[in-house]
């Protein structure tokens, strides 16, 4: 009795081990990473695995049909700074509502109609505000997490034409797709390359340089940030590119938006062994992503002081 009871015990825990060290991609992924430390060998199984057994990208309806199954760690999601992070994370192919990982913005902090933020971010992000506050500042968020799928919104009407940009229709004023591509790029990523899918990353106040830079309340605000974010966890990632900031690829400068490091850097890390050319597909002008370098030039073309 005793040993058929302890046999029964092993045959259980050992049943339970794969999800316990699941922890961190939070349920049963078949994206998920196949092991907590990241070999090149195991990086290359991992990109090129799902390809046979999944879609290689989010389908285009998935998130709204099939929202994940409740993780076994829903209680206790591993902290991302020490586990493999699930490819789902790092294109936001999640929903964020029926994600642990995941929390609801305060109303009071929110701008505008993307609610979600990876839970360390919001709280990061909470605790900067009420500071901010207390001294006279107000901190709002315009735009956090955005799925893939609201990327690929954003991207395809810039790049149908359906939303102007600097007043004109690309499809019509840049038939070339690489130009179209670049022109749609100073300011917007291509889906799946956001740092909004991470949901570390916040748009503070306002979307327009022009706020920071000419307006009283603007330019408080921006002071602000760049002598306290960092304390908080928060750094300015698309900076002026030049001399002066050693940035020399990417985004234009967008002084609104800010990433919460510790959870971003460690994602940052993981993109480029995880996400390969072939995961960046499903969207329009899509072919052009691998000729312009997207992962190199755009991803990880941030202020070299938010790398460090
Ligand atoms: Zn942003």
């Amino acid at each position: 009795m005793k040993i058929g009871r302890s046999l029964a015990f092993t045959a259980l825990t050992f049943m339970a081990l794969p999800a316990m060290l699941a922890g961190c991609s939070a349920n049963a992924d078949p994206d998920g990473p196949k092991a907590d430390i990241v070999t090149p060998a195991s990086a290359d199984a991992a990109a090129a695995g799902p390809q046979e057994t999944a879609p290689a990208q989010p389908p285009a309806d998935g998130l709204a049909v099939e929202p994940p199954a409740p993780p076994a760690s829903a209680e206790e999601p591993a902290q991302p700074a020490t586990s493999h992070v699930a490819l789902k994370y790092l294109i936001g192919d999640i929903d964020p509502a029926s994600d642990p990982m995941f929390t609801r913005i305060p109303d009071k902090y929110l701008g505008g109609s993307r609610v979600w933020g990876h839970k360390d971010a919001v709280e990061a992000f909470v605790r900067m505000a009420e500071d901010a506050a207390s001294n006279g500042y107000k901190l709002k968020i315009v735009s956090a997490f955005r799925s893939f799928n609201d990327q690929k919104k954003i991207w395809e009407d810039k790049w149908t034409g359906r939303t102007l940009v600097g007043g004109k229709k690309l499809n019509a004023s840049v038939p070339d797709p690489k130009a179209r591509a670049l022109k749609i790029l100073e300011f917007s990523s291509m889906p799946g390359t956001s740092r909004h899918h991470w949901g570390t990353d916040f748009d503070i106040n306002a979307l327009d340089n022009n706020y920071f830079n000419n307006t009283r309340e603007g330019k408080r605000i921006y002071d602000w940030l760049v002598q306290h974010a960092s304390t908080y966890g928060f750094c300015q990632t698309y900076t002026k590119k030049g001399d002066e900031t050693g940035r020399t690829t990417g985004y234009e400068e967008e002084k609104w938006h800010w990433s919460y490091r510790p959870v971003a850097d460690w994602y940052l890390k993981q993109y480029p062994i995880d996400v390969g050319y072939e995961r960046l597909t499903g969207f329009e002008g899509a072919t052009t992503a691998k000729d312009i370098d997207v992962i190199a030039n755009y991803v990880q073309g941030i202020d070299p002081e938010c790398k460090q």
